[in-house]
């Protein structure tokens, strides 16, 4: 090893790469970069970048929209070609290999064999799509069926979802408009490459550091797991979170946290931050608040519902208006599990009126304290600080790495809870005085 060290030592390693993906088993001559020795103090040198979707039923107009992908994969462009333009056939083999055209017209069928036989986008157009896809729209469809209590009713229990408006406990604080029990639900995980070294969402998060899956880097398909469990979801006062986020957006405390951020985003994207202002990368107020209070839920709700904490994870929904979206304010705590565990039953019977009151009282009366406190709740950024976080610790607030889609950053118990400081509470908390509620 000592060998392979400083510049003499760099003398001897391989003067250019030999352009090997072992992952692809392939060699792609033309690397021109220069191999050089790194120590890692971690074990991993490879990191997914997943992405995951709750399954959902389809409305009628998403059927027709995903029936042309349905018919690519199922039927083959081949099959399609050559039948594009008889309907009944394409009827006949979209029933055999179980896609339901039953209740679509023929004007609805041609439009998707249509879409399949159109000439595939640029490389230019698909480039662009790539880099202006932003995560939140994978949420924004769980969002609005979460909305439409009318349609639980309804539900198609062929998506594996089963969820129930469940009635507000009298007690339960009124900011938190709404309570939902999930009774059952799948999450599909999916694989879209991997990077090297860093994870995606903690360096330079450029669609091009993502290790391709495929040679041709144009994947038809990618690995996923289907995981099976239960949840709750709790959605806060929308109008009471809008009023609130404004309070917060003119304190001293969050102006520490929005320049903690830049300078964060500078260092350690430096390649995006050329290409993005990092004030888009920064979460609203509203993600905090709704994100600190989830974590401290999990830890709650670990003690009464028979899972432990790491098999309790959260799926956030907290951003403002944005021309194709409305705002969003709530949290869904879920079980996933790849086997039986997360199917017991233990986390959504928490969600019954009497019991789920309790619980958020309890969580929201212990984040008021921390052991660590005063250190922990007079935690602030300041210059050349750029941690993403301010009162929250080990002790309060953070969750184990499969709880939080995070990484325990952008928590904060200021932002929830009035915490009194030497000089009075810095930021006004959502939920007011711990005393008061
Ligand atoms: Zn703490
Ligand atoms: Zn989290």
């Amino acid at each position: 090893m000592a060998e392979a060290q400083g510049s003499k030592g760099r003398e001897k390693l391989p003067q250019t790469c030999r352009s090997r993906h072992p992952h692809l088993g392939a060699f792609y001559p033309g690397c021109q970069a220069r191999p050089v020795l790194i120590m890692m103090g971690a074990s991993n040198l490879w990191f997914p970048s997943t992405q995951s979707i709750i399954v959902m039923p389809r409305s009628d107009a998403e059927k027709k929209e995903v029936l042309a992908d349905h018919l690519r994969v199922e039927l083959g462009i081949d099959q399609i070609k050559q039948f594009g333009d008889q309907i009944p056939v394409i009827r006949a083999l979209a029933s055999a290999r179980n896609i339901d055209v039953s209740g679509l017209a023929d004007a609805d069928i041609a439009a998707a064999v249509a879409e399949v036989l159109a000439p595939p986008e640029s490389e230019e157009a698909r480039e662009e799509r790539r880099a202006n896809w932003d995560p939140i729209e994978l949420l924004i469809p769980e969002w609005r069926y979460l909305q439409k209590p009318a349609l639980f009713p309804e539900q198609q229990n062929n998506t594996g979802l089963m969820v129930t408006e469940m009635q507000r406990g009298p007690d339960l604080h009124p900011y938190i408009a709404r309570v939902v029990g999930v009774n059952r639900m799948k999450r599909v995980n999916a694989v879209l490459g991997f990077t090297r070294l860093d994870e995606m969402d903690r360096v330079n998060d450029l669609a091009s550091r993502l290790v391709d899956l495929t040679r041709n880097g144009k994947p038809a398909w990618v690995p996923a797991t289907e995981d099976r469990g239960e949840g709750i979801f709790l959605q806060f006062d929308l109008d009471a979170v809008a009023k609130w986020e404004v309070r917060v957006e003119g304190t001293a405390l969050w102006e520490a946290h929005r320049e903690s951020h830049r300078r964060n985003f500078a260092r350690r994207f430096s390649e995006t931050s050329k290409i993005v202002n990092p004030d888009t990368r920064l979460p609203s107020p509203r993600y905090w608040l709704v994100h600190t209070f989830s974590h401290i839920l999990i830890r709650e709700m670990a003690m009464y519902s028979g899972y432990g904490a790491a098999s309790l994870t959260e799926r956030i929904y907290a951003w403002s208006e944005a021309p194709q979206r409305e705002a969003a304010a709530g949290l869904l705590i879920c079980t996933t599990a790849s086997d039986s565990e997360g199917t017991l039953g233990g986390l959504v019977a928490l969600s019954e009126p009497g019991r789920l009151q309790g619980i958020v009282l309890s969580a929201l009366r212990r984040a008021a304290r921390c052991s660590s406190d005063p250190v922990c709740a007079m935690r602030t950024p300041a210059d050349p600080e750029d941690f993403l976080h301010g009162a929250a610790c080990h002790t309060c607030c953070f969750a184990s790495e499969t709880s939080c889609e995070k990484a325990n950053r952008f928590l904060d118990r200021r932002l929830l809870i009035d915490i009194p400081t030497a000089n009075g509470p810095t930021v006004p908390g959502f939920f007011g005085s711990a005393h008061g509620i």
